[in-house]
C-alpha cells in the first residue's frame, strides 16, 4: 500500500522541514504529477494522490504534530474518523484549488444553476445512563425536534420544478459586493435570503425550504462497555439534508450517573463488601449482589485484612474499546463492620479477647478526655 509510505519522504522533505519547505514540495510534485498534464497515466494519479495526502497532514500544524507522534496510524485514525471531529474526507481538487488560488475553500461561491442540495447538520444531544445500564447495554428511547424532508414537494421546495429561476440582483452568488469608503465585502443578498435563486410558488408546507421541523422518537442502542463521555453515532438522524442532499448524523453523548453500590474504574466494576472481624479472621464464603442483580459467591480467605481487593475475572464491563478481549473484572474491597451498639455478653466477650491479646481500652470517655486534656491542658 502507498499509503503506508513516509510522508516526509513522499514529498521529499526533511523532518525538521518548514511549512514554506514542505508547500514548495508539495507544488512541485502537484505540477509534475497533475492528471492534466499526465492523461490516463495510472502512476503519476497515483503519486499525485499521495503527495495529496501527505500534504494534506504535514501543512496542518495540529494533523502534522499528531502525525509526528503517532506516525501513520494517526492518519489512518483521521481517515477513518469520519466528518465529525477534525475527519480528514479531503478532496483533491479542493486541495489543489487552494493551493494554487491561495484561498479558503469558503471565500469563494460557486455559481448556483438553482437549489444546490447540501447535507444537513449534525445535531448533539446528552443522554444520561446509570452504570447499570452501562454495564448491561440499553435501548432508549429519545424524543428531538430536527428538520425532515418536507413530504408536500419531496424537497424541492417547490410543487413545479419549472418554478426556479436564478436571482438577478446576485446572479446567482447568494452574495453582493457592498463598497465601503476603501473597503468592498461580500454581503448575503436580500432578495433571497444568500440562496442565489428565487422559487416562483415555494411549496406552502415548508416555505420553498425543502424540509419542515417536526418531532421524532427514535430508539437507540447503547452498547454494553459504554464508558463516559462516549460519543455514539446515529447514522441519518440528525436535520435532513437541503434541496435533497443527505442528511446529518445524531451524535448522543454519554453521561454515566454515579450509583450508590458500584464504581466504575476502566473496564473494572468495583464494590466493597461489610464483613465482621469473625469473619475476616476466619474467613468465610458470602454471597453479593452485583449490579445486574445476580448473586455471586465470594470467598473471603482466612486473615483478611481490611481493604484487600478480591477479584473475580470476566465480570467487569464488556470491553468496548478492544472488542472481543472479553470483560473487565468485578473486584470486591474488604471492609470492616464496627458495631456501635453491643448487647452486654458481646460486650464483655470482647473485653476478654482484648485482654486476651494484650491492648488496652478505655471507655470512649475516657480516652476523648484525656487525649484532649493532652493538647488543650
Ligand atoms: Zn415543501
Ligand atoms: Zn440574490
Amino acid at each position: 500500500m502507498s499509503n503506508k509510505k513516509d510522508f516526509y519522504k513522499i514529498l521529499g522533505v526533511e523532518k525538521s522541514a518548514s511549512a514554506a519547505e514542505i508547500k514548495k514540495a508539495y507544488h512541485k510534485l502537484a505540477m509534475q504529477y497533475h492528471p492534466d498534464r499526465n492523461p490516463n497515466n495510472k502512476e503519476a494519479e497515483a503519486k499525485f494522490k499521495e503527495a495529496a495526502s501527505a500534504y494534506e497532514v504535514l501543512s496542518d500544524t495540529d494533523k502534522r504534530a499528531k502525525y509526528d507522534q503517532y506516525g501513520h496510524a494517526a492518519y489512518e485514525n483521521m481517515q477513518q474518523g469520519g466528518g465529525h471531529h477534525g475527519g480528514m474526507d479531503f478532496d483533491l481538487n479542493d486541495i489543489f484549488n487552494s493551493m494554487f488560488n491561495g484561498g479558503g475553500r469558503s471565500s469563494q461561491r460557486n455559481k448556483p444553476s438553482g437549489p444546490t442540495p447540501q447535507r444537513g447538520q449534525d445535531l448533539a444531544k446528552n443522554l444520561s445512563i446509570s452504570l447499570k445500564e452501562a454495564y448491561l447495554g440499553v435501548k432508549k428511547d429519545i424524543t428531538f425536534s430536527h428538520y425532515f424532508v418536507c413530504s408536500t414537494c419531496n424537497g424541492q421546495g417547490t410543487p413545479e420544478k419549472s418554478g426556479i429561476s436564478t436571482c438577478q440582483k446576485c446572479h446567482g452568488y447568494g452574495q453582493v459586493q457592498v463598497q465601503q469608503g476603501f473597503f468592498a465585502f461580500a454581503q448575503p443578498c436580500r432578495d433571497c435570503q444568500g440562496q442565489g435563486f428565487k422559487i416562483k410558488t415555494p411549496c406552502k408546507d415548508c416555505q420553498g425550504q425543502s424540509r419542515r421541523k417536526e418531532k421524532e422518537m427514535v430508539t437507540v442502542s447503547i452498547p454494553k462497555g459504554i464508558f463516559q463521555d462516549a460519543e455514539v453515532r446515529v447514522t441519518g438522524k440528525g436535520d435532513a439534508g437541503i434541496y435533497g442532499g443527505p442528511a446529518g448524523d445524531l451524535y448522543l453523548r454519554i453521561t454515566i450517573e454515579a450509583d450508590k453500590g458500584f464504581q466504575r474504574d476502566g473496564d473494572d466494576l468495583v464494590c466493597s463488601v461489610m464483613l465482621t472481624y469473625p469473619q475476616l479472621v476466619f474467613g468465610c464464603q458470602i454471597n453479593i449482589e452485583l449490579i445486574d442483580g445476580t448473586q455471586e459467591s465470594i470467598k473471603i480467605p482466612k486473615g483478611c485484612p481490611v481493604g484487600e481487593k478480591i477479584v473475580i475475572p470476566g465480570k467487569g464491563f464488556a470491553k468496548l474499546k478492544n472488542r472481543g478481549a472479553g470483560a473487565g473484572n468485578l473486584i470486591v474491597i474488604t471492609q470492616c463492620q464496627i458495631p456501635k451498639k453491643l448487647s452486654e455478653s458481646s460486650k464483655d466477650l470482647l473485653k476478654n479477647y482484648s485482654e486476651a491479646i494484650g491492648t488496652e481500652t478505655k471507655s470512649e470517655d475516657g480516652f476523648i478526655s484525656s487525649f484532649f486534656k493532652k493538647f488543650l491542658g
